[in-house]
Order: C-alpha cells, then sequence, then structure tokens
C-alpha cells in the first residue's frame, strides 16, 4: 500500500525548500494542514468575514477544525450547513413530486443573505458514487432543476461577489468505491493519505507550495491569453473537435479575484487552466474518457456530436438517461460553457486512479463542461446581463458539467490570429 501510494512520485533527487517530503506528521496534524489549506489559500477569508460551511455528516471531523482555523483567521462567525446524502437520498425516493420542485422561500432568503453579506463559502463534498442509481432519474431532475433554479441568482452573487472553495474530505461510500479491494476503515485511512499527498499536504510547507502552485498556473493561462488563440483543435480516439473561441475570451485558473479585490483558490486540488467556448462555434465528435459522477449517478462512455455549438446527437455506456436529463435541463444544456487544459503531469493523473469524483478526475484530465459559461472567462462577464453574455458568445445555463476528455493519447492545438499552429498539449502533455 504504502509503495503503491508513492510509486509515481518517489523523486531521489533534492527539492526546493519547501517541496522536501515531512513525513513525520501524524493523521491529526495533517489533517489540521488541511483546513489551514482551505481557509488561508483556497478560501481565503478575511478579517471580520462570515464564513459558512456546508458539509455532509461524515465530515465532522475536518469541519470541527475548518471552524478552529476560521476563527484563528478572524472570522466574524462561522455558520455550518450539515447535511446527509442517505436522508437527501430517502427525500427523492419518497417526497410528492410537488415537494421535490418546491424549494422554500427561507432556504432561498438564507443563501441569498448570506451572499448579500459577502460571506465566505466553503463546500465539502464527499462524494458517493452510485448512492442514487435507484432514484428515478426524472425526480432527480427536477429536484435538481428546481434547486438550481431557486439558487440561480445567490449562486451568480456568489461568483462574483464573495471568495469560496470546493474541497473533498474522505468518507465511507467514497474510499469503497476507490480502493474496493480493502476493509473500509482502512480504505478511509488510504484515501485521506492520497487526498493529503495530491493536496499537496505532504511537503514540509505546504501553504508556501500551494502558492507557487498558484502562480505556475497563472503562468500557464496568461501564456494562453497572449496567444490570442481563436480557435482550438482536440484529436484523439473518438474525438476530432474544434472549439471557436469568443473575441473577448479570458483563460482562467481557479485562482480568482472577486469585487473585494480579494484573491483565493476555488477548488483544491486544482491543475487546470480554462476558459469559455463560442457557444454556437464548436463542431466535431468528443468522446468521454472517464466515467462522470453525476450528482451520485454514472454515467460511463460519453459520446457527442456538436454542430454550430449543439449537442444534435449523445450516447453513454451507462447512465444514458440521466444524460438525457442533462442535455434537456434548458436551451443552454444543449450546448458547452467551458474548455479547460490540464496536463496527464497533475499528480492526480500520474496517480493512475479513477476517483469517481468530478473535483479530482477533471484535474486529471483535460474536459469540457455542459451548461454555461463562467462569467469571468469573458471580458467583463462579471457585470454582464444574460442578453449581453450571449451577445458575446457566452453560454448561459442553471447546468454546468464538467465531463472528462483528456488522455495520453490527446492532442489540443491552438490557432493563432494569423492561422499559426499554437501546440498546447501533445500526448497530452503541457506543449508549452
Ligand atoms: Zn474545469
Amino acid at each position: 500500500m504504502a509503495a503503491e501510494k508513492h510509486a509515481f512520485d518517489k523523486r531521489t533527487e533534492a527539492r526546493p525548500p519547501g517541496h522536501e517530503e515531512a513525513t513525520m506528521r501524524s493523521f491529526s496534524e495533517k489533517l489540521d494542514l488541511y483546513a489551514r489549506l482551505a481557509i488561508q489559500v483556497g478560501a481565503n477569508l478575511q478579517t471580520g468575514q462570515r464564513l459558512t460551511i456546508s458539509a455532509p455528516l461524515e465530515a465532522a471531523e475536518y469541519v470541527r477544525r475548518l471552524v478552529r482555523e476560521g476563527y484563528a483567521a478572524g472570522a466574524y462567525d462561522v455558520y455550518v450547513d450539515w447535511h446527509d446524502d442517505a436522508v437527501a437520498k430517502v427525500r427523492l425516493l419518497q417526497a410528492s413530486e410537488e415537494a421535490l420542485a418546491d424549494v422554500p422561500a427561507w432556504l432561498v432568503e438564507r443563501y441569498e443573505t448570506l451572499m448579500a453579506q459577502r460571506a465566505c463559502q466553503i463546500s465539502i463534498g464527499i462524494p458517493t458514487p452510485d448512492l442514487l442509481r435507484d432514484v428515478p432519474p426524472a425526480r432527480l431532475a427536477a429536484s435538481r432543476r428546481a434547486q438550481n433554479l431557486a439558487m440561480q441568482r445567490a449562486n451568480e452573487e456568489r461568483l462574483a461577489k464573495t471568495n469560496w472553495l470546493l474541497i473533498a474530505a474522505a468518507g465511507p461510500d467514497w474510499a469503497r468505491k476507490v480502493y474496493p479491494d480493502e476493509p473500509v476503515e482502512q480504505a478511509v485511512e488510504h484515501l485521506w493519505d492520497t487526498v493529503f499527498e495530491l493536496c499537496r499536504i505532504d511537503a514540509s510547507d505546504p501553504i508556501a507550495v500551494w502558492r507557487e502552485h498558484a502562480l505556475d498556473l497563472r503562468r500557464r493561462a496568461d501564456y494562453l491569453n497572449g496567444q490570442r488563440i481563436r480557435r482550438l483543435r482536440y484529436e484523439g480516439p473518438g474525438t476530432d473537435l474544434e472549439v471557436e473561441l469568443p473575441a473577448a475570451h479570458v483563460w482562467e485558473t481557479a485562482e480568482m479575484v472577486n469585487e473585494a479585490g480579494t484573491r483565493y483558490v476555488a477548488n483544491i486540488p486544482t491543475e487546470e487552466a480554462f476558459t469559455a467556448p463560442r457557444r454556437d462555434g464548436v463542431r466535431g465528435t468528443v468522446r468521454a474518457t472517464k466515467p462522470l459522477n453525476y450528482g451520485g449517478v454514472m454515467i460511463e462512455g460519453i459520446r457527442l456530436e456538436l454542430k454550430d455549438g449543439e449537442i444534435v446527437a449523445y450516447d453513454a455506456d451507462a447512465g444514458r438517461e440521466s444524460l438525457a436529463a442533462l442535455i434537456a435541463t434548458d436551451e443552454g444544456s444543449r450546448r458547452l460553457g467551458e474548455v479547460a487544459l490540464v496536463s496527464q503531469d497533475s499528480p492526480i493523473a500520474r496517480s493512475g486512479r479513477l476517483f469517481y469524483n468530478t473535483l479530482y478526475d477533471e484535474n486529471a484530465s483535460c474536459h469540457l463542461a455542459i451548461g454555461a459559461a463562467i462569467p469571468s472567462c469573458i471580458e467583463g462577464g462579471r457585470g454582464m446581463s444574460a442578453e449581453e453574455m450571449l451577445a458575446a458568445g457566452g453560454n448561459r445555463s442553471i447546468a454546468h458539467v464538467d465531463f472528462m476528455i483528456g488522455s495520453d493519447e490527446l492532442s489540443v492545438t491552438g490557432e493563432g490570429p494569423g492561422g499559426e499552429a499554437v501546440p498546447l498539449l501533445r500526448r497530452g502533455r503541457w506543449a508549452f
């Protein structure tokens, strides 16, 4: 187990200061560091700011540490919003259709109030792959749609105004899926070790290493912005896709700056540079290279055909009905909203593991998203009305779902303003 854990990162040469491995830390010390990383680098909580944490019950141990670190960093107050996927499943199976489509106003108000107060938000995901397999897709889609619609305004406020973070915690269901051959307790421990390793918590100074890593990704995005790429060409097994970029597109990383000027890293881990495609400028075929855990239902072997930006044909080996429901969400969910480049050299890709969790799998692989463009990927996009966003070429939808298309066999080439080829990825790895 230990051998396997480090097999892909066994470097013997000296590492720069802060990067050398700190092997003597206990689990508890690592969990504390993981909390500090979330507060100081991820969410970058500001003094006097409110902090809201959305977390499953299984993450209690981690949440307590986040709360401690939050107050230590000067939080005005910290609110924890507990949930339980097993309870959510009972509701999805047993509540009336009317209740499923009914998001109480007080719930919406709570979120909107927090966002109006610019509360910092941390969401902890413990993916539960396959949990919702038995829920009829139509019920699941109805509930998700109602939720997304009700929270759309607050979500847009969050993207524009606050600093927020999505981070994962190990739990039994997820661990069972990633390490199916191990007794569950051991699998959870093993998964925590993996999370710590892939999130660079094993470095002697993880905070410094993360600041450097964020800068590294920022340099990639800066290079891409400097190339003024007009279109991207993807070539790989089952994939032959052309993606036009809007004239005002911006390459971004998960390191963002909100209206208040706070710089934060919205995903831990993160390995991507991404932008928005032209909503009417995607054509060709694309095949997913990893299964997608779409909110508790696995969709495998996704294939799409696009014309003028629109998905005109699709199929999947498993979960086809869920894919159909996703694409049918609204007008915009038949188009793409994100193109992201990730090198196969990313630690998650090198681990060779499938995590059944988009936060991890998307950072091991180039990906596309079905649905909305991220506003900051269009120049001035944050202040744009829906009409302005559409006019700039960016897509609008209440859905935004990533699916993975990267592999060792994928090539991505940009086309510069003069028609020149700009190699971006070769055999899945950075070519610049
Ligand atoms: Zn992405």
